[in-house]
């Protein structure tokens, strides 16, 4: 069945940079048993943990993330790029694969031993997720799971991130 998933992500060349290949995930999304998979694997991955909150990064997170809060009957909690947030902020800079960025989260997001699962679409090098799992350490949190539709293996991005329990749907 994942396969049924990997061949609907379309290869774009030359985007957003010259030299990245975006995996484009809209045909997934357009298509309801594809995104109805997608989530379903997702659970998978977390299918014998308890889990507090699910944070989910901005933007493409922001597509998996809720679907996997509600049926977890966790919070669901955005981790956004600079500026977005309208409360109190803990930022982290960081570096991903085609540019520099900050993500921002809010200082009451987080109970100190929440129990976190952190979303996004794709791992490449992995500069994203581990911001975020260092924002989180450093509002309390217990990152139990980082979860990826799709990982770019050949990057190593997973070794940055500092978690024991990491997940993707679909490797290239
Ligand atoms: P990184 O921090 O290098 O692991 O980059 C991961 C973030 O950048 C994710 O939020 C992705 O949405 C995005 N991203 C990086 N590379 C790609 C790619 N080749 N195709 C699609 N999205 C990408």
């Amino acid at each position: 069945m994942p396969q049924l998933l990997k061949d609907a992500i379309r290869d774009v060349p030359d985007f957003p940079k010259p030299g990245i290949l975006f995996k484009d995930i809209t045909p997934v999304l357009s298509d309801p048993t594809l995104f109805q998979l997608s989530i379903d694997k997702m659970l998978e991955t977390v299918e014998n943990l308890e889990i507090d909150k699910v944070v989910a990064i901005d933007a493409r997170g922001f597509l998996f993330g809720p679907s996997v809060a509600l049926k977890k009957n966790a919070g669901f909690i955005p981790v956004r790029k600079q500026g977005k947030l309208p409360w109190k902020t803990n930022s982290i800079a960081y570096s991903l694969e085609y540019g520099e960025n900050v993500l921002e989260i809010h200082q009451d997001a987080i109970t100190p031993g929440d129990r976190v699962m952190i979303i996004d679409d794709l791992l490449a090098t992995g500069g994203t997720a581990a911001a975020t799992v260092t924002l989180l350490k450093q509002l309390g949190a217990e990152v139990t799971c980082v979860t990826f539709l799709i990982e770019l293996d050949f990057l190593n991005g997973r070794q940055t991130i500092d978690c024991d329990n990491i997940h993707s749907i679909l490797n290239y």
